[in-house]
Formats: C-alpha cells, sequence, structure tokens
C-alpha cells in the first residue's frame, strides 16, 4: 500500500503505509510487537537497535516490529530496517489529530510558555515536537490501528544497547506471570517540567469512583512514587524508553479517562510533562504490585543509565558484556531501581549484595 500521494497539511492516511512480510516466526510466540516511535534522520541509530535486539533475542521468534512516524518514512529508512528485522516490519503514520493541539489548548499561549525564558535552560524545554511525542506516548500510540492486531507491545528507541542474550521470551513470562507491565530502569523527573502533574493526577485518583477502583494498602505501589504516602510525588518514574506492557490496560476506561483529565489540563503543551511520569503514576495507581515487574536479567542501556545483571552465573550464560561493578541502577542517586524492589518485594539477583557493596 502506497498512499504519499493523499498527504495533505491536515489529513494523514490512519493505516500503515507499508507491511514487509518477515519470517513466520517461532510457534510459541504471544500475540505480541516490537514498536518503535522513530524519526527518518535516526535510521543508523535505529539500525543499532534493532541488530542488538534480534541479536540478543528476536531472531529466535521473530516478532512483527511496528515502526511509527509523524512523517512518512523514507525509502531507505523502509528498506535498511525491514531488511535488518526477522519478523514482519509494519510501517504507519501517525495521524494528524494524534500530533496536533487539541481545541482546548491554546496554541499560542504554549508557543509563548515554551519560547520563555524559564524554558531555555531545561531540558528539550523550547521544544515543540517532544511535547508532541510525549503526549503521543502518553495517550495515541495504542491506538494506532496496527496496534489493534496486537496485545502486549516492547517499545523500543534508537540508540540503545543489549549488553546480554536473552534468555527468554519477556512477552511469554509477561503472560505466564500475570505481568502487566514491565521495565528495566527507572529514573528522577526534572520537577520543573511537571510542576502540576501530581496534583492534577490527584484530582482525578482521589475522585471516589475512581478510588474505590484502585488498589491499596499492601497491594498499592503508592510507595514506591511518594515518600509521604501520598501528598507529594517523589519524581521516580519507570523509564519509558524501555518498556513491555499490556495494550490492554491503556485500553481501559480508567486509563483513558486519566490521560483525558491530564490532556484537557495542558500540561503536555503548557508544562513538559514527560510519558514516564504519566505512564507511571498511571501504572502505580491502578496495576497492584504484583503486575508489575523489573526485568532484572536484561541488560538495557539508553544514553545516561543502563543495567548489567547482577548473577555471575547467567552472566556468563548469557554471554554479558557489561560492567557489573558499574551498574548505573544500583551506584546512580537518579535510580529508583532498589525502592523499587522493596516496595513490591520482588527479589534481587543472587549476586545482588555483592555488588551493592
Ligand atoms: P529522550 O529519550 O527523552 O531523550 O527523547 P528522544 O529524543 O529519544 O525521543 C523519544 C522517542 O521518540 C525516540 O524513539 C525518538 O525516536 C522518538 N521521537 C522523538 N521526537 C520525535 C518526532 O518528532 N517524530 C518522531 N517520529 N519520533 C520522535
Ligand atoms: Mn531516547
Amino acid at each position: 500500500i502506497d498512499n504519499f500521494g493523499m498527504m495533505t497539511e491536515k489529513y494523514r492516511p490512519y493505516e500503515q503505509i507499508r507491511i514487509v512480510k518477515g519470517k513466520a516466526g517461532n510457534p510459541e510466540r504471544q500475540n505480541a510487537t516490537l514498536i518503535s516511535l522513530v524519526r527518518n534522520k535516526e535510521l543508523y541509530l535505529m539500525l543499532g537497535s534493532i541488530q542488538q535486539l534480534e541479536s540478543r533475542f528476536n531472531k529466535d521468534y521473530n516478532y512483527d516490529w511496528v515502526f511509527l512516524n509523524d512523517e512518512p518514512f523514507t525509502e531507505k529508512f523502509i528498506e535498511l530496517t525491514s531488511a535488518m528485522v526477522s519478523g514482519t516490519a509494519r510501517y504507519g503514520i501517525i495521524p494528524y489529530e494524534h500530533w496536533s493541539y487539541p481545541d482546548y489548548v491554546d496554541a499560542k499561549k504554549a508557543k509563548d510558555i515554551r519560547t520563555s525564558r524559564k524554558w531555555q535552560s531545561i531540558t528539550y524545554g523550547s521544544s515543540e515536537s517532544y511535547r508532541h511525542m510525549c503526549r503521543y506516548n502518553s495517550m495515541f500510540f495504542y491506538k494506532h490501528p496496527i496496534m489493534d492486531d496486537y496485545q502486549y507491545y516492547w517499545r523500543v528507541e534508537p540508540e540503545v544497547d543489549f549488553f546480554c542474550d536473552i534468555m527468554y521470551d519477556p512477552f511469554r513470562f509477561m503472560v505466564d506471570n500475570k505481568k502487566d507491565y514491565g521495565f528495566t530502569l527507572t529514573l528522577t523527573e526534572i520537577a520543573k517540567t511537571i510542576e502540576t502533574l501530581w496534583s492534577t493526577s490527584e484530582q482525578y485518583f482521589q475522585r471516589e469512583d475512581i478510588k474505590s477502583q484502585l488498589p491499596s494498602g499492601e497491594d498499592s505501589l503508592l510507595n514506591f512514587m511518594s515518600d509521604d504516602n501520598g501528598t507529594t510525588y517523589n519524581l521516580c518514574h519507570y523509564w519509558t524508553n524501555f518498556e513491555i506492557a499490556n495494550l490492554d490496560f491503556y485500553r481501559s476506561e480508567i486509563y483513558e479517562n486519566y490521560v483525558n483529565h491530564l490532556d484537557h489540563a495542558g500540561g503536555f503543551f503548557y508544562e513538559r510533562w514527560g510519558d514516564a511520569p504519566v505512564h507511571t503514576i498511571a501504572v502505580s495507581k491502578m496495576m497492584r504490585k504484583d503486575q508489575v515487574h523489573l526485568f532484572l536479567d536484561i541488560s538495557y542501556k539508553h544514553t545516561v543509565a543502563g543495567s548489567c545483571p547482577l548473577d555471575d552465573s547467567l552472566y556468563k550464560k548469557a554471554h554479558c558484556i557489561c560492567d557489573p561493578e558499574h551498574d548505573w541502577s544500583i551506584t546512580s542517586e537518579s535510580s529508583c531501581n532498589l525502592q523499587f524492589l522493596e516496595v513490591a518485594g520482588q527479589p534481587k539477583l543472587q549476586d545482588a549484595l555483592k555488588y551493592e557493596a
């Protein structure tokens, strides 16, 4: 299918523009896909991510790989990425209404804010596209019709590394263990980008009809994201550039109403709300702790942060190449991984204490 011809400013074709068939795949595959939101100019960084995840994992499974973009992919992008993935590659364009201002947000006000002094010194503070991207990853990626075909996704960005073989199918793990959200790293958010996110979220979650649906007490992950029993957000967030999750969660009414509430408040544009704190607050409010999993045995790195498995026997079996002595997730002040493990009651890997000491 090639409907580039139909592109106009206000209209973008909704369906995928191209399917490149790959291997039929391992019959043990789950109903799942890899997914990358990516720009054409990131082609070579994307190839690096694909090559590593294919050789460390997907060559044995051939899961589909969905590529999404707010612009048409170039022929070269399609040619080189589809040659690198083992499964079927699908390319989709994001519809205009998912990457533009809703009528209840004042685009002029948003521009005045992001070009003001305050935002110049904040990472991506003056970027308009970054805000569309964060909003897209918060409330639209799962609504792309390509995604209707799947129940689980694994998000993969350009410029990531996988330092060990992945010794099992994480999608299968999610299904078998009834996990709905999985991650590898956590970070603390820049406070200035989300000044009103917690209070806006609380307006929603404190509603009696919503609150009654949320896990509480021992089941709750509240203490992962708040150090004062919910009064304030401690800025800890699952680092969403890696996430493996159940799409049904995002398709639920309670999630949909949450992100619509956020969107009407305008903070994706008037502040710079990231999809990471949004996913984190949603997941940690709505899921029981046993539904959320930290993949300690998947070694992952993206730009500033990375992890290495703290298990010497796994390290050898999985042909790792990272340095466990400098595992960012346990050495960095900005990591919340240990706090997660404690709150969730998830056990550490067998040699963790040796490396933490
Ligand atoms: P960071 O990880 O917070 O530094 O943000 P990135 O620049 O890595 O963006 C996050 C993800 O969104 C990456 O997969 C990018 O390729 C993608 N992305 C960011 N901005 C855009 C954009 O304007 N268009 C498209 N198509 N993808 C984008
Ligand atoms: Mn990134």
